[in-house]
Parts: structure tokens; sequence; C-alpha cells
């Protein structure tokens, strides 16, 4: 289903910790990979990283995802050496308490524990104890806070998960970011398939991995302004709703393993949405509806509202136990995201019809 080439740039870059605002090491890979699929590499300020193919064409065409990770900041150090923290992006304290983490301190990695009280020491009282981002906290060791201080942390310092990459079942990649490391890879994926199949396109082509979606959608926002590109197709992840505890009812019924999900909102332009939808039928590629009332929470929403508004679309990928250590996404899905967008984008000409009236 992937080629060997496209699994180890994945695993690699999946591995690599590239929390929100600290993007560098991640985005470097990216860039490497995808440089040999495109005409030029660009990067903004901020660290937004975009290949473009055609870079002379007027007719500007982004498939975007976004480079973040969630990830946590240390906040402040007791007396104790104790790490109390803030969220950076939309990071879960439920699954904190017993968890490893990685400190980027000034010195390197340091490692450290979400450390909980027993359960011994909470039954029996009325309510139990909760996590809460007032009480998780993290154990590096130390016993005051000029010893964790001589460890290298100090207040802003990023904390990541060390969980890694692995095939579940040989059905699901498994991997703390796969949320939205995975688009990276996707949208380098349409790149290397452009290039493999020497197609000319009648347009440019910006392969747009954005910073800072978690904290809300501010990389895409300046890409956006940046580019200044006539419509985007950005994809990211949504939930699968099948799992234990989901309201199909509110979150709607999608699935891994039932292909990309199309979404509806009123960011999304109807003429790119019909497209998409068209190509998936023509090519029998399986795909779901989703519906987003208000906003997509997608970087959809960051290029729709840019510029006096951008013809975007969006994309998403099903996956279990979002903002977990252990997200989960189905490779056939992966593959069929990959297919509907190069197909879509083999649909496009910068004569595309992006107006609702005719005037
Ligand atoms: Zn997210």
């Amino acid at each position: 289903m992937f080629k060997e080439q496209s699994l180890n740039f994945l695993e690699k870059y999946l591995n690599t910790p590239s929390p929100t605002g600290y993007e560098r090491a991640g985005q470097q890979l990216w860039i490497d990979y995808i440089s040999e699929f495109v005409d030029e590499v660009r990067t903004d300020f901020y660290g937004t990283a975009y290949g473009i193919i055609n870079p002379e064409a007027e007719f500007k065409v982004v498939i975007e995802a976004h480079a973040d990770e969630i990830s946590w900041y240390v906040n402040y150090i007791t007396d104790d050496g104790l790490i109390y923290v803030i969220r950076n992006g939309g990071s879960d304290e439920a699954i904190a308490p017993s968890k490893t983490v990685l400190i980027h301190g000034e010195k390197g990695v340091v490692k450290g524990v979400f450390g909980w009280p027993a359960i011994h020491t909470r039954i029996g009282k009325d309510e139990d104890i909760k996590p809460k981002i007032e009480n998780i906290f993290i154990d590096c060791g130390a016993t005051s806070k000029a010893e964790a201080e001589e460890l290298g942390i100090s207040v802003g310092c990023i904390i990541t998960y060390p969980d890694e990459f692995f095939d579940l079942n040989d059905r699901y990649f498994v991997c703390r970011a796969l949320d939205n490391r995975i688009g990276g890879f996707m949208i380098a994926e349409v790149a290397r398939l452009i290039k493999e199949n020497a197609n000319k396109l009648p347009f440019g082509l910006y392969i747009t991995n954005s910073v800072q979606e978690e904290v809300g959608l501010y990389g895409a926002q300046m890409i956006a302004e940046r580019i200044k590109p006539n419509l985007a197709i950005v994809t990211d992840v949504t939930h699968d709703t099948t799992t234990p505890m989901m309201e199909k009812k509110k979150e709607g019924d999608q699935k891994c393993g039932g292909g990309p999900v199309v979404y509806f909102a009123p960011a999304v332009h109807h003429n790119l949405r019909e497209l998409i939808i068209d190509t998936a039928k023509s090519k029998e590629i399986p795909f779901q509806r989703a519906a987003s009332s208000r906003a997509t929470g997608t970087d959809t929403d960051a290029f729709a509202h840019a510029n006096g508004g951008i013809p975007s679309a969006l994309i998403s990928l099903p996956l279990r136990y979002m903002h977990t250590t252990v997200e989960m996404v189905a490779k056939e899905d992966v593959a069929n995201v990959i297919r509907l967008i190069y197909e879509t984008l083999m649909r496009i000409t910068p004569d595309f019809n992006l107006k609702y009236h005719d005037r």
C-alpha cells in the first residue's frame, strides 16, 4: 500500500517531537523529504513550510496539513522540584497520570513522569480525585527547584510524550501526534505521485505544512495571506465515532476504514466540495460525509476566511482516540485520502468556476 521509502519517512517524522511553536525538527525532516518532488521549498518566519510545483503559475492551488502536535509547557516549579504545567494545544489531563514525559530543557531532553496518588489513598473518599490541570504534576527526580534548574529545566520548557509509531494488526498506524503529522505525510505523498507520474499541472501547486494549528489555526492564517492561493484543499483528522462512549447524534457517524470524510460547513466551498465528491464517485474511492456548524475547527476556516475569502474544502481522515498517545488511523483510509486529493487535483484547471452566482 505504501512504498518503503514513504514508510521510513513517516516513522521518523512521527517519532520526532514537533510541538506547537517548536515544529523546527519535524519541519526540517518534511522539507528534506518533499524537496525532491517539488521545484522549490519555501518557509515563512514562524516555520510553516511549503513545496511548490510550477512556482511561475498565476493560478495557485494549496493542499494543506498542519505540522504541530499538542504538548505541555513548564509553568511552575515548586521548592520541592515538582513541575506544574499548562497546555500547549488541547492536551488532555485525563491521560496524563503515570505517563513518562520528555522535558525539552536547555541542556537537552530530561526524562520525567506524571506522578499520581496511589489508589489505596484515594478509595473510600466521597469523591475520587480526577486529573485536572491544577493537580497534575511532573516528577523529574529532583528534590529541589535548584536541582531541577540544574538539569536545564525552567519555566517555558516544552514537554512531550515519548510514544512512538507502530503498526497494529496490519490495519492501523498507531502513534501520538498522528494528528496531524499524518496529514503532512499524505500531502507529501500526493507530491510524490505527481512527480512519479510526471503529471503536468495547469496551475501552481503549493504543498503546505502549517505550524501552530493546535492553538488557533495561526500558521494557516499567516500562510494563506502570504501565498494568496485561488483555492485550498485542507486535510486534518476527525473522530471515529464508533468506539465506546461516543455520541453519534452529536459527533456524527464516521469510522476508520470507511474512507476519507468530506465535510459540509459554511467555510467549505460548494463547487470544490462537489468536485471532490464527484471525483470520489467516478474513481470509486469510498468516502463518508460529516457536517460542521459554524466552524470546522480546522485550518479550512483560516484559509476560507483569509484574503477576502479563499474557496476551501476539507477532506478529513478518521482517527480513534484523538489527543491521546495512542491515536489510530486505518492504513487504507490514509491511502484513500492521498488518492482523493491527487485525483481531485487532476481535474482542477485555472478556469474552474468558483462563483455561486454568475455576476
Ligand atoms: Zn488536534
